[in-house]
């Protein structure tokens, strides 16, 4: 099993990060850790060195913490993700996040940022990872155009149906399911009609604990795999083997 999607350099861990980590080797294959700004982003680079092999990087620019984020600064943080394209597994999270932004503007700026890092990925050719809430049919029809990025990934998909299935018929779009399957009705529903294919599994820790008060951790990715289990009806071995072949050819890990 694989955690693609999840914040392991967040102050949250700094008391026991390496028994988190412990506890992760424990069960999966490998994680993913995900930058979202230039600190974060060099953060999850030194983490991948230090548990090499374990611990694999995306470099990104979160589109809810960096809207307000100037020209330079956008350019200071791709530069920083070209020197490091050999060090990392994907470009993301970027994207568009129309729940917590809804200044037509500030959605705007999100576009131009978000379509900056498509244009850089495609160039690259290099997968892409998508934070994208509330706006996820613009999201597709704005991604539809790039055909050198390799895969693209919606992390954390909770659109339409009608959304989710033009993404599995792109071919090279996944969707990932967190640890949320476990509590939101909306998230199960989905998951029945969407083709393990497409489908990736993730925890976003620290957050989208089973409870609130609780932190999450990378290891509580195999509840995720177990609800999709027993919702589609089929193996726990088929899911986890299937989901890991995919986040295997997309991460080339
Ligand atoms: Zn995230």
């Amino acid at each position: 099993m694989i955690d693609t999607h999840c914040h392991i350099d967040f102050k949250d861990f700094d008391s026991d990060r390496e028994e988190v980590i412990k506890r992760a080797k424990d069960k999966l294959d490998y994680i993913v850790a995900s930058g979202f700004d230039k600190t974060s982003n060099q953060n999850v680079l030194e983490l991948s060195k230090e548990y090499e092999g374990f611990i694999y990087p995306t470099f990104g620019f979160h589109p809810v913490s960096s809207q307000n984020s100037t020209d330079e600064e956008l350019k200071d943080a791709q530069k920083h993700l070209i020197d490091n394209l050999s060090n990392i597994v994907a470009v993301g999270e970027v994207g568009m996040d129309y729940f917590y932004v809804t200044d037509k503007a500030l959605r705007e700026r999100q576009q131009e940022i978000f379509t900056s890092f498509l244009n850089l990925a495609d160039e690259y050719k290099a997968p892409i990872v998508m934070h994208v809430r509330d706006c996820e049919k613009k999201a597709v029809n704005i991604i539809q155009d790039y055909e050198d990025i390799p895969y693209f990934v919606f992390h954390c998909y909770g659109g339409s149906l009608k959304t989710a299935k033009r993404i599995m018929n792109m071919g090279n779009a996944y969707m990932s399911f967190s640890t949320m399957l476990c509590y939101s009705q909306q998230h199960q529903d989905l998951i029945k009609k969407i083709d393990l294919d497409y489908i990736l599994t993730e925890t976003d820790s620290p957050y989208l604990a089973i409870t609130k008060e609780e932190r999450n951790e990378p290891a509580n990715v195999v509840n995720a795999v177990y609800k999709i289990a027993k919702i589609k009806d089929i193996d726990i071995s088929t899911v986890d083997e299937v989901t890991t072949n995919n986040a295997r050819k997309i991460f080339k890990i």
